[in-house]
């Protein structure tokens, strides 16, 4: 069979490969998406969200043009606040210590909102996320850690968006569809190599975006690159993002990029399969740990679990929990704040233990030193400075004194039972290393030049995130650079039409 010719082929069919796509097309190329998936799980990691995005707004106006669906009454009813561009700035170092790319970091954050109402412009509806981002004080629900909005439906919602508009706007999309290799020579990418429904087809095409996410859901490369004990962490997402895409830019010359040896990675339910589940979605992770504390096998404490709001620790605490003897934490939580857990705390799929004691308790947490952790409790009820008062909408400086590892906000004693326990390990979410792009979203190849026709976007890009991550910026950072690199490589590719035209 003859292929056709494309101008973009768009590798992924993820938040950020849909959106490279959907630019691709509106610029006036025409699109093909290769997806490894089959179609009952496409959309990779982007479907396993719940679409929290973080984007900077001003205030009330800004957030209409993402939700103008917005009531008078929810608005009555909440404290919107504001995230600047500055705070967004702020953020992104802080949480990086420092070493985001500056350059990548500006055009995330200054295109953040006007890539929302373009998405918004292509069918994906957005709602507050309210109970996760927001808690009930005095009546109104205020918002914090900037993150306020959430796509409809969540990852399914947004994916299904942004494929029904891609059938509507004519975008091809193959499924079974595996990217293998870059068609390259030294006047840059032709084309692709992929292995479609088992047979190995040469795709050629003006423009490649890759966007076939980082290498989370390969346990080889896992232990290569983030090091000892990462091939025993879960994978949270899809089974499908293996490092593809970085490969096949790396074998044509690209430079890898970013943090390798960084990753995401969460607290999630001990016994939740290997990779995701797409029934359960992201409810095996247990983000709740801000109002309790978290012990080890040995009994004890072993991080600070207040250091800071939830969506700026969450990503760094699952190698933690890596790190601990067997590669577990149990969360412990009494009734005076049962009422704050989340959803995913309510799941039927999930580890857990209820005890009217903290000595029967003990004898329930499977794997821990029984004596050392009702010790550990005591040490801990005894330490809380009880002069300022709890508040789960702000970093209310409850915290401990005098123990090794300190508790800095949300310090509550541990007496009213029943008390309720969740085992937890480390759920990987996505790595940071990748390759190395501009600003237009173009692939850089290791000798520091532009590689003619090869985009990226999305998790297998390098250079944002170190260390840490602030929630919500991964499908906001794919969005992005993903409309980014459509867009160059549909200008790209058009104007490489026109000089073979003109040559024939
Ligand atoms: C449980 C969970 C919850 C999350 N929650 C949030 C959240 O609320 N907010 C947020 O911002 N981020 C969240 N994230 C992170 C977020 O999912 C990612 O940052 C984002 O979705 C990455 O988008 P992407 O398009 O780069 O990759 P993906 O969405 O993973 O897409 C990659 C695509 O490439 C395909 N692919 C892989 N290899 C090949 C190949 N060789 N050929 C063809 N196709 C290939 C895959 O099948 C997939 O379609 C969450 C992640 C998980 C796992």
């Amino acid at each position: 069979m003859t292929e056709v010719f494309h101008d973009v082929i768009v590798v992924g069919a993820g938040n950020a490969a849909m959106c490279a796509a959907l630019s691709a097309r509106e610029t006036g190329a025409s699109v093909l998406v290769l997806e490894r998936a089959p179609e009952e799980e496409h959309g990779g990691n982007s479907t396993f969200t719940a679409g929290g995005m973080r984007f900077a707004y001003s205030g009330i106006d800004d957030l209409r043009k993402v939700m103008p669906d917005l009531t008078e009454e929810e608005i009555a009813r909440t404290d919107f606040g504001t995230y600047t561009e500055d705070q967004f700035f702020d953020d992104m170092g802080r949480i990086t210590e420092y070493r985001t790319d500056p350059d990548m970091a500006e055009l995330l954050i200054t295109k953040s909102l006007e890539t929302m109402v373009w998405m918004r412009s292509k069918g994906v509806k957005f709602q507050p996320i309210y109970g996760r981002q927001a808690f009930k004080v005095g009546g109104m629900f205020k918002f914090w850690g900037g993150m306020t909005v959430e796509s409809w439906g969540g990852g399914p919602g947004l994916v299904a968006a942004l494929h029904a508009r891609a059938a509507q706007d004519g975008i091809e999309v193959r499924h079974n569809a595996r990217a293998l290799s870059l068609i390259a020579d030294d006047d840059g990418v032709h084309g692709v190599v992929a292995r479609i429904d088992g047979r190995t087809t040469e795709l050629r095409c003006a423009s490649v975006v890759l966007a076939s996410g980082g290498f989370q859901a390969n346990s080889e490369w896992r232990s290569r690159y983030l090091g000892p004990n990462w091939e025993l962490a879960k994978v949270r997402g899809t089974r499908f993002n293996t490092g593809d895409g970085i490969k096949m830019a790396i074998e044509a010359g690209a430079m890898p990029w970013g943090h390798w040896s960084g990753c995401h990675a969460v607290g999630w339910d001990r016994n939740a399969p290997p990779f995701g589940d797409l029934a359960v979605g992201d409810g095996f992770q247990k983000h709740s740990y801000p109002f309790g504390i978290m012990v080890n096998a040995n009994g004890e404490r072993f991080v600070d679990e207040g250091a800071d709001f939830r969506n700026y620790t969450y990503a760094k605490y699952g190698r933690v929990i890596l790190n601990q003897p067997q590669q577990f934490a149990w969360q412990i939580f009494d009734q005076k704040v049962v009422h704050l857990l989340r959803d995913e705390y309510r799941i039927k799929q999930i580890t857990r233990a209820e005890a009217n004691s903290i000595e029967e308790l003990a004898g329930k947490l499977d794997g821990v030193d029984a004596e050392r952790f009702i010790a550990e409790v005591n040490a801990y009820n005894a330490s809380i400075r009880e002069d300022a008062p709890f508040n789960p909408n702000v970093k209310d400086g409850r915290c401990t004194q005098g123990l090794k590892v300190n508790k800095s906000n949300w310090a509550n004693t541990l007496d009213q039972g029943p008390f309720v326990a969740f085992q937890v390990t480390c759920g990987v979410t996505f790595t940071f290393g990748g390759l190395k792009v501009d600003t237009d979203a173009q692939v850089i190849d290791t000798e520091g030049d532009l590689m003619p026709n090869l985009f990226a976007a999305g998790e297998l890009v390098g250079g944002l995130f170190y260390f840490n991550y602030p929630g919500g910026t991964g499908l906001m950072a794919g969005a992005v650079f993903g409309r980014t690199a459509g867009r160059s490589a549909a200008i790209s590719a058009l104007a490489r039409n026109k000089v073979r035209v003109k040559a024939s």
